[in-house]
């Protein structure tokens, strides 16, 4: 399931560049998605885009974003759930050009 962030935030700005889809976006700026410039979700604190958020599985062990968030407000989003096989096809499916290895516990929680 895609992570969410929270009215908790406190908006540090200390997630978005450990997000290794460009995920997150600060409040209020336009976010971009298939070459689409596309509204803010939020206006008052960091937003993550759903479609573009695979739970870091492909790239790291954990959800960077909530690894680094110092109110740990990066949190599941229940109404989203995916499982491992549709967050790597994800992965890849925005990141045509590289090539991931094989899933195992150091680039996907699932394996953990
Ligand atoms: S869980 Fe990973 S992919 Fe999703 S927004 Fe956070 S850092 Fe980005
Ligand atoms: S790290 Fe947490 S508090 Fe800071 S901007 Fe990101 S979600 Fe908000």
């Amino acid at each position: 399931m895609a992570t969410k962030i929270t009215e908790e935030c406190i908006n540090c700005g200390a997630c978005e560049p450990e997000c290794p889809n460009t995920a997150i976006y600060s409040s209020g700026t336009a976010y971009e998605l298939n070459g689409k410039t596309s509204d803010a979700l939020s206006n008052d604190f960091y937003y993550i885009v759903p479609e573009k958020c695979t739970e870091c599985v492909g790239s790291f062990d954990q959800e960077q974003c909530a690894a680094v968030c110092p109110v740990d407000c990066c949190v599941p989003d229940p109404d989203r759930t995916e499982t491992e096989d549709q967050l790597i096809a994800k992965a890849k499916k925005l990141h045509a050009d590289k090539t991931f290895a094989d899933l195992s516990s150091a680039n996907s929680h699932f394996r953990k």
